[in-house]
C-alpha cells in the first residue's frame, strides 16, 4: 500500500501522478507521506484590527462585514468591504470576481477573513483576502496550523497548489487509514518522550495545535537523523572489518628522518601519528581523516606514516589535487628523504610518455617506494607490487570515486589517510567522515606570527604598491591573487592577463620579476613558473586560485587578492594561508570595490577578524548551508526531507549518540526490542551512505 503508486489515489490520476513525479519526484504515497510541509499558517490566532504593523505577515481576523460598495470604473473597477472587529475597521478590497463576491457577501454576517495587510494611501488594507463565513463547523476547521507545501509553477499552473498537495496527502492517509508502523524501539520512544510515528506523522501534516505541531516535527527530525546515523556508523563497523598489513615496525628510514626534522613535532602532530601508528598495528584497515588548519603541519605526518609503510617493506602512494602541489611535495620528500636510500618519483600529466613508462613498470616490480603524483595516479594500466598506503592530500578537491579508485589498487586493501586543511564543523565531520576516525591537528607550529590581514578598496592601489615594494626590498615574496571564475571566464582571463602586465610592468622597473601561473597553462609552463617562485627567481606570483591549497613558500609575505569580494570564505582562508608559513610578520590584503553586498562586507569582515578556521567555517556553513559546503553532490544524498544539519544540531547529535547506543548494545540489531529499527533500516536506509566511505 505504501509503495504503491500516487496514480491511483482519490484526485491524482495519470496526470497528475506524471506532474508530480516530474516537478516534485513523488512516486509513491510514502513519498507523499515524507513530502512535508516547508511552513505552516498559523491559524490558531486571531488579530485585532489595531495590532496590524508592517511585518508583513498573513493575519486572521474575525468580525463582520459593515459596508460593501463599488469603486471606481472600468478596469479601475473594486470591490471595498468595510470591514469590523468591533473596534476598528479595515478595508477589504477586491479587483476581481466583484460581482460574484458582492452576491455572496453577506452585510452584518461574521466571518473570518485571512490575508496579507498592505499600507496604501496612508491606510492598511487586504487585497483579496480569504474570508468565510463564521459557523461552529468551519470555526472548527480553521481555527489549527495549516501546512504549507512547495509546488512549482509548472503544477500552479495545472491547479495544483499547496491547498490541492494537501488534500492529495490526506487522501493518502485515509487510504493507508493512518496505518504507520513504528520504526523506533519502545525505549528510545519512552526515553525521550517521543510521539509514536503515526502520531508525528498525522501532526506533523495536519497539525492540531502549536505543541503537537513541535513534538511531531522533533520526532520526525530525530528519526531521519538517527537513521542517518545508523548506516553511517554500521558502515564504519562494516569498513573496520577490512584486513590490511600491519606496519610491525618503526625502523631505519622513520627513525632517520624522525632524528633530522629541522624542527620538533607539535604535540599534537605526535598525538596524530600516534594515532595512525595504532591503526597500522591493528590488522584491520585504516580510514583516517586529518583534519588540521592551513599551514598546521599535516604534511609531515603524511610523510612519517610513509615511511612506516616502508620500513615495513610496502610501497606508498600520496595523490595530490593539483601537479603544482605535487610537485611541491615531491620536492620536499626528496628533501627530507636525503639521506635514505630510497626511489622517489613523480608522476603528474605532465610526466614525459618514456618517464611514465619506467615509472609504471618500477611500480609493478616494487622498485620505487614512493609515488607522489595527481590524478594520473588512478589511471587503470597504473599497477602496485605492493601498495601499503595511500594518502591523499585535500581530499576535498577530489571525488569519493577517485579516492575509492587509488586505494583499489593492491590485493590486500592499503591503509588510507585523508587530510584536509577545511575544518568542517563537528556536526558535518559527523555526517560527512562520520565513517571515518578523524584526527585533529588543532596546534600551529611556535613562533608563527598571526597574519595581519586588512581590507583595502581599489582605489588604495598606490598605497598598497608601496607596501609590497617595501615588503620586496627586504627580500620577501609576494602572491598576487586573480578570480577566475568558470562563468566569466573570458573576462577574467583578460583582467588576469592585464592585470599581469600592469604588475609586471610596475614592479620591474625596481628589479622585481614576476612569475604567472593560472591553469590553462600547461604542466610545464607551470612547474617553471612555479619554480622560478620558489628558487626565488621571480619575486612576486601573479596566479588564480591554482594555489589555493597547499603551497608551500615560506618566504612568502604577503598574498593580495583582487577582487576578494568574490571568493567564498573557505577558499579566502585557504588563499590567506599561503602566506604566514614561516616566522616572518605576514600580510593578507583583501582588495575590493567600494560597493559591496552585504554578504560580501559580511565575509571581508569575518576574514579580518578571524584567522581560526573552523570558526570561518561555522561562518561559511550558516552563510551557504552545508550543501555548498560539502559539495551538492555529496549533501545531495542525503537528501533530507525535513532536518537541517545546521540548524538542528541538537537533535543530530542526540541521534548520533541514540543510535551510537544502540550498536554498543546490539551490533546487529538482532534484540527483539529493535525488531522495529532493524525492519525499517533493511527497507529504506541500506543502500544510502557508500559514499562517505573513503574506499
Ligand atoms: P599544511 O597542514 O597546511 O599542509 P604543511 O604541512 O605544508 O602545512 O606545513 C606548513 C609549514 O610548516 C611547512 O613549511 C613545514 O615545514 C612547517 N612545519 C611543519 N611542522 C612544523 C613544526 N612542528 N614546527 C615548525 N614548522 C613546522
Ligand atoms: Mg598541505
Amino acid at each position: 500500500m505504501i509503495n504503491s503508486s500516487l496514480e491511483y489515489l482519490k484526485g491524482v490520476g495519470p496526470m497528475r501522478a506524471a506532474l508530480l513525479n516530474e516537478e516534485l519526484g513523488l512516486k509513491t504515497v510514502n513519498d507523499l507521506i515524507y513530502f512535508f510541509p516547508f511552513r505552516y499558517v498559523d491559524r490558531t490566532r486571531f488579530h485585532k484590527i489595531n495590532e496590524i504593523d508592517n511585518t508583513n505577515l498573513d493575519i486572521q481576523i474575525i468580525g463582520f462585514v459593515k459596508t460593501i460598495e463599488e469603486h471606481g470604473f472600468g478596469r479601475k473597477k473594486r470591490l471595498v468591504i468595510l470591514f469590523s472587529d468591533h473596534e476598528n475597521e479595515i478595508e477589504l478590497v477586491f479587483f476581481k470576481k466583484i460581482i460574484w463576491i458582492k452576491k455572496i457577501i453577506k452585510l452584518q454576517a461574521k466571518y473570518i477573513i485571512f490575508g496579507k495587510p498592505s499600507f496604501f494611501n496612508g491606510q492598511y488594507s487586504i487585497v483579496h483576502p480569504e474570508m468565510e463565513l463564521v459557523d461552529d463547523v468551519n470555526f472548527k476547521k480553521n481555527v489549527k496550523f495549516h501546512p504549507v507545501y512547495h509546488s512549482t509553477e509548472k503544477l500552479k499552473k495545472n491547479n495544483i497548489y499547496s491547498k490541492q498537495i494537501a488534500k492529495i496527502i490526506k487522501n493518502a492517509f485515509l487510504k493507508i487509514n493512518n496505518n504507520f508502523h513504528e520504526n523506533l524501539s519502545s525505549d528510545i520512544i519512552k526515553k525521550n518522550n517521543f510521539f509514536s510515528r503515526k502520531e508525528a506523522l498525522i501532526n506533523v501534516h495536519f497539525p492540531e495545535n502549536k505543541e503537537k505541531l513541535n513534538r511531531a516535527i522533533y520526532r520526525m527530525k530525530f528519526e531521519e537523523l538517527f537513521f542517518l546515523q545508523l548506516s553511517i556508523l554500521l558502515n564504519k563497523i562494516t569498513l573496520k572489518k577490512i584486513k590490511s598489513n600491519i606496519f610491525k615496525k618503526i625502523d631505519y628510514n622513520f627513525n632517520t628522518v624522525y632524528e633530522c626534522l629541522p624542527f620538533t613535532l607539535t604535540n599534537a602532530q605526535k598525538k596524530v601519528i600516534k594515532e595512525i601508528r595504532k591503526d597500522v598495528l591493528s590488522g584491520y584497515k585504516m580510514n583516517r581523516l586529518i583534519q588540521g588548519d592551513v599551514g598546521s603541519g599535516k604534511t609531515i605526518v603524511a610523510l612519517m606514516s610513509i615511511l612506516m609503510s616502508i620500513d615495513n617493506g610496502f610501497q606508498s602512494a600520496l595523490m595530490a589535487p593539483t601537479s603544482v602541489l605535487a610537485f611541491q611535495h615531491y620536492r620536499s620528500i626528496i628533501e627530507y628523504c636525503k639521506n635514505l636510500n630510497l626511489n622517489v618519483s613523480l608522476l603528474t600529466g605532465a610526466t614525459k610518455s618514456s618517464e611514465k613508462k619506467q615509472i609504471i613498470k618500477e611500480l609493478s616490480t616494487g622498485e620505487i617506494d614512493i609515488i607522489i603524483g595527481t590524478h594520473a595516479l588512478i589511471e587503470d594500466n597504473i599497477l602496485f607490487k605492493n601498495l601499503g598506503l595511500v594518502i591523499i592530500d585535500e581530499q576535498h578537491k577530489f571525488g569519493v570515486a577517485q579516492r575509492a579508485k587509488l586505494s583499489q589498487k593492491s590485493i590486500l586493501s592499503p591503509h588510507v589517510i585523508v587530510l584536509t586543511a577545511t575544518p568542517i564543523p563537528r556536526t558535518l565531520a559527523m555526517t560527512f567522515y562520520g565513517d571515518l576516525d578523524v584526527s585533529v591537528i588543532d596546534e600551529l607550529p611556535p613562533g608563527r606570527k598571526p597574519i595581519k590581514t586588512v581590507h583595502k578598496f581599489d582605489s588604495d592601489k598606490e598605497g598598497v604598491f608601496l607596501f609590497l615594494k617595501e615588503k620586496l626590498e627586504l627580500g620577501e615574496q609576494v602572491y598576487i591573487i586573480f578570480p577566475l571564475i568558470e562563468e566569466s571566464e573570458k573576462l577574467d582571463y583578460k583582467n588576469l592577463i592585464d592585470g599581469f602586465n600592469y604588475i609586471d610592468k610596475y614592479f620591474s622597473q625596481f628589479g622585481f620579476v614576476t612569475s604567472m601561473l593560472h591553469g590553462k597553462m600547461s604542466t610545464e609552463d607551470k612547474d617553471r613558473q612555479m619554480n622560478n617562485f620558489l628558487n626565488k627567481k621571480s619575486q612576486i606570483l601573479v596566479s588564480t586560485t591554482v594555489v589555493e591549497v597547499g603551497l608551500d613558500v615560506k618566504n612568502a609575505s604577503v598574498i593580495m587578492i583582487e577582487n576578494a569580494e568574490r571568493f567564498g570564505l573557505a577558499q579566502l582562508h585557504q588563499l590567506r594561508g599561503r602566506v604566514g608559513r614561516g616566522n616572518v610578520q605576514s600580510y593578507c590584503i583583501l582588495k575590493t570595490p567600494f560597493k559591496l553586498s552585504h554578504e560580501a562586507k559580511y565575509r571581508i569582515n569575518v576574514l579580518v577578524e578571524s584567522s581560526n578556521g573552523f570558526e570561518i567555517s561555522e561562518a561559511d556553513l550558516k552563510l551557504r548551508g552545508p550543501g555548498n559546503i560539502m559539495g551538492t553532490k555529496q549533501s545531495g544524498i542525503l537528501n533530507l526531507k525535513i532536518s537541517n544539519l545546521v540548524k538542528d544540531t541538537d537533535i543530530l547529535i542526540l541521534a548520533r549518540k541514540t543510535a551510537e547506543q544502540l550498536i554498543e548494545s546490539d551490533r546487529i540489531l538482532n534484540n527483539l526490542e529493535n525488531k522495529l529499527i532493524k525492519e525499517f533500516f533493511i527497507s529504506n536506509c541500506s543502500e544510502k551512505i557508500k559514499w562517505g566511505r573513503i574506499s
